[in-house]
């Protein structure tokens, strides 16, 4: 069984680790209450596939919401 995984995200935000796209690296989230900055990922295992998902984005139909729908959760210091 071949999952098709999501592509890693290549930038996180710092303060809700929701992933982003490398466009918005250096300007403020905008999700919910969160006022962290974009940052650039520089590790490529600082991402794991998320557990709740099984890395697809989507539980059945739904959006995921533990990986913000991306398929992969940050690995946290
Ligand atoms: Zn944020
Ligand atoms: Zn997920």
């Amino acid at each position: 069984m071949n999952f098709a995984e999501k592509p890693k995200p290549v930038a996180y935000c710092a303060g809700c680790n929701m992933p982003a796209s490398i466009e918005v690296v250096g300007t403020s989230c905008r999700y919910g209450d969160c006022n962290g900055t974009y940052k650039g990922v520089c590790a490529a295992d600082e991402w794991m596939r998320c557990a709740a998902c099984d890395g697809t984005g989507k539980i059945g139909t739904a959006f995921c919401r533990t990986c913000h729908g991306s398929g992969w959760t940050r690995l946290l210091p």
